[in-house]
């Protein structure tokens, strides 16, 4: 199946009652063992690259282990970007062959947001890549470093999504990166009021710490793309633990990530269920 846009697999979800997941990856095991999952359950899958993961791979390795996997999977792959606040390292995605990119201007004045928005679309236009921005801010950044959560108002989204023409617009309407437990209180009613006048595929970030049953509601609620990257690094590391601590005579790494990550792939499993993405592919 060849690589694909995040536009065409957000606006489709976006249309029907289901929404896509994006998952993080940080290395090659767990990209392979998220694209396993997907293809058992025959959901397309966004793979996303975030800060830390572009710090430890690189942005080419990154390209390579996405776009590689993308085009021997059975299911449409996404290789999109999150979480880039730097205009130069887009620009390097986009050569690399990433097919989507997030700018995250939630940091800054709503005018520089827009503005730096308008001029990432422009450039991702010619490339032929999709574009996702931040409006309002999530709280904690990726490493789980508190920040101020604003959540998103729903006239300010209408205003930035008529501005920047972006193809998937994240919202904050109660989650936080890095959280350990499921205990995000998801804002409905400002779901509501920002679906209502905002036509555009939202994208939910921070939904490891979202509760079953609400992640399956929002995937409803107007979200083509559900970020989900915390719960993946918890049960990866807990299987190592736990393989090592019951396999003292196991000396090579290959057979321990690789076993290690058959927890990533029954929770991406999970996960998929929830979203009603099962069978979308
Ligand atoms: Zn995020």
């Amino acid at each position: 199946m060849p690589l694909v846009g995040l536009k065409e697999l957000v606006q489709k979800a976006y249309k029907c009652d289901y929404a896509v997941p994006a998952f993080n990856i940080h290395t090659y095991e767990d990209a392979v063992a998220i694209v396993k999952g997907a293809e058992e359950m025959k959901s397309p899958v966004i793979l996303m690259a975030s800060p830390s993961a572009i710090k430890h791979l690189g942005i080419k390795v990154a390209a390579c282990i996405m776009n590689d996997l993308a085009q021997r999977s059975s299911v449409p792959v996404v290789s999109h970007l999150d979480h880039a606040t730097d205009l130069d390292i887009i620009l390097k995605a986009m050569k690399a062959g990433f097919t989507s990119v997030m700018y995250d201007g939630s940091n800054l004045s709503f005018e520089e947001n827009v503005q730096n928005t308008k001029f990432v679309v422009k450039v991702a236009r010619a490339f032929g890549v999709s574009v996702e921005a931040e409006i309002g801010r999530v709280g904690k950044s990726e490493e789980g470093e508190q920040l101020e959560q604003i959540l998103t108002e729903p006239e300010s989204a209408k205003a930035f999504f008529e501005q920047t023409q972006v193809d998937a617009l994240a919202v904050a309407v109660g989650t936080a990166h890095a959280m350990q437990k499921q205990e995000a209180q998801i804002n409905f009613q400002r779901v509501e009021q920002i679906q209502k006048i905002v036509d555009v595929p939202l994208v939910l970030h921070g939904s490891s710490g979202v509760p079953d049953e609400d992640l399956t509601r929002i995937s409803k609620m107007g979200f083509g793309k559900i970020n989900i990257g915390t719960v993946l690094k918890t049960v990866y590391v807990q299987k190592i633990r736990e393989i090592l601590l019951n396999k003292p005579e196991l000396k090579d790494q290959i057979t321990l990530l690789k076993d290690a990550s058959v927890a990533v792939t029954q929770m991406v499993k999970h996960k998929i269920e929830l979203l009603n993405s099962a069978g979308r592919a």
